[in-house]
């Protein structure tokens, strides 16, 4: 790694906008009405709408290291409609349940927008949508088929653009079109999370930091300096759930990495475009994602190592050089006009996938254990309904709401089963990723439009179709 990068030191956003200070930890055994283990946006928002709901709630949050320590405080920023696993409950459950379901996520993207508003949370949110641009006859094909079903989900509002078009947008070397939607925007991941944590104080929810869980159980929350007993205990903990007593194979820890550059200067821009601020992303099948962030840069990721053997996490976002050349060489080749730009800080950080990669919120009714979760690469809307839903289950079981439109979403009580004990585990989603960037290589070099068959038959293997 050529020299002056940061690495890991958690995030970007870290380093941009300061660490907090900490909270204090548990300090021996307590009780509370509801408590939520993990102190991300699933965890926060469940804090925020219950309490706001019902403020005569104990709600106590415990975080083993800080709020915001793992992907919430590490993400690209890309607050948008997309959720993990929508086509299989189009199967699973229908498809007008699917249609209520997208719908519900393009509301969450407002719904974020205006509590941050309500809240006071300046976190850089800028409503431009998301574009995704196709590079490759294959990546045109993909991209035309995937506009044609968002279209089929309700989503009448989006465009699709040619090359010219796509240009006048943003210059991105060989883009031969892309597709834009309103429901996106721009944000600070880690203004939001900070803001977020303290709203949620300042409702009256207590927040302990660096008190890890070991385990979860009914009615009890267990850590090394006490248990917290409630009738609810959730678990928000997404990435890291595989450290939990019982939970090693329940969602497979990824990897996703970022990079992001100096600022660049004003001719820089112009060479770029981007006026928009849309979120970026292509339509590649190892795909990268990017943010051109408030002050100037540009922020962008994809996958590097993607699983690290018996599930375990990184070390505070630390990236392999080799990783950062990849996502320098995906810079490069996105952008040639900024050849010479500096990569400042790289990061990377985890996310939850489930075995179907479908996304989930469940409260078992029978053990008052509930969860949010296995949002794969998409959580930072996600988390908002996850958060909200949450909070209708509870108020549902404990007789202080019914039925909600929120309650009825396909993705509520979904389960599924657990991924294959190593080194199986290790071995498929390793061959998964290298064959999706072989696919990626054999599409740019054979330029035929239709997706390379290695792709298919990793989503086949990886379970995701
Ligand atoms: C690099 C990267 C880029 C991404 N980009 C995007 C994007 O642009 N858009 C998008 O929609 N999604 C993105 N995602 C995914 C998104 O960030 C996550 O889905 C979302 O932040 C999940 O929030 P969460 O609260 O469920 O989990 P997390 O933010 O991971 O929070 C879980 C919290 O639980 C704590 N915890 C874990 N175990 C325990 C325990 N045993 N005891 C106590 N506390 C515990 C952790 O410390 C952590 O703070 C990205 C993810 C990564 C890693």
């Amino acid at each position: 790694m050529s020299s002056g990068v940061v690495n890991g030191g958690v995030s970007f956003w870290y380093a941009s906008d300061g660490f907090p200070e900490g909270r204090g930890p548990l300090e021996g055994d307590a009780s509370a009405d509801v408590v939520i283990v993990g102190g991300g946006y699933t965890g926060l928002w469940t804090a925020y709408y219950l309490k706001k709901a019902a403020p005569f709630l104990r709600i106590v949050v415990l975080e083993q290291k800080f709020c915001g320590y793992g992907a919430s405080g590490r993400n690209g920023g890309w607050l948008y409609n997309g959720i993990a696993g929508r086509d299989r409950y189009a199967k699973l459950r229908g498809r007008e349940a699917a249609v209520r379901l997208q719908r519900a996520m393009n509301d969450t993207v407002d719904e974020v927008i205006r509590v941050a508003a309500a809240e006071g949370i300046d976190a850089d949110l800028h409503k431009g949508g998301v574009l995704e641009v196709a590079r490759t006859p294959a990546q045109l094909a993909r991209l035309r088929a995937f506009h044609a079903a968002e279209t089929a989900f309700g989503e009448t509002d989006r465009e699709l653009y040619g090359a010219e078009e796509t240009a006048r947008r943003i210059r991105v070397a060989d883009a031969v079109g892309s597709a834009w939607t309103p429901h996106g925007a721009r944000v600070h991941p880690v203004k939001l999370v900070k803001g977020l944590a303290a709203a949620v104080e300042a409702l009256g929810v207590v927040v302990h930091e660096s008190t890890p869980v070991t385990e979860i159980r009914p009615k009890h929350a267990v850590t090394p300096y006490g248990t917290v007993r409630a009738p609810y205990v959730l678990r928000c903990t997404e990435g890291f759930t595989a450290s939990l007593r019982g939970q090693r194979r329940t969602w497979l820890p990824m990897n996703s990495s970022m990079v992001v550059t100096e600022p660049l200067t004003d001719e820089q821009w112009a060479s770029v475009g981007w006026e928009g601020r849309e979120t970026l992303g292509d339509m590649a099948h190892a795909y990268m994602y990017a943010q051109r962030t408030a002050d100037g840069r540009i922020a962008l990721g994809g996958r590097g190592v993607p699983y690290r053997f018996g599930s375990r996490t990184d070390n505070d976002g630390r990236t392999r050089a080799e990783t950062v050349a990849a996502l320098r060489e995906v810079l490069a080749g996105f952008f040639p006009q900024l050849a010479g730009v500096r990569i400042e800080h790289a990061w990377s950080g985890v996310l939850g996938v489930p075995r179907d990669w479908c996304a989930t919120v469940t409260l078992d009714r029978s053990t008052g254990l509930g969860w949010a979760g296995g949002y794969v690469g998409s959580g930072v809307a996600t988390a908002n309904l996850a958060g909200r839903t949450l909070r209708d289950l509870v108020q549902q079981d404990s007789g202080q709401g019914g039925r909600t439109e929120l309650t009825e979403l396909p993705w509520v009580g979904h389960r599924v089963r657990r991924w294959e004990p190593e080194p199986l585990r290790w071995l498929g989603v390793h061959g998964m990723y290298a064959t999706y960037r072989a696919a990626d290589r054999r599409e740019t070099v054979t330029h035929r439009a239709e997706s390379s068959r290695l792709a298919r038959w990793a989503d086949r293997v990886a379970g995701r179709h």
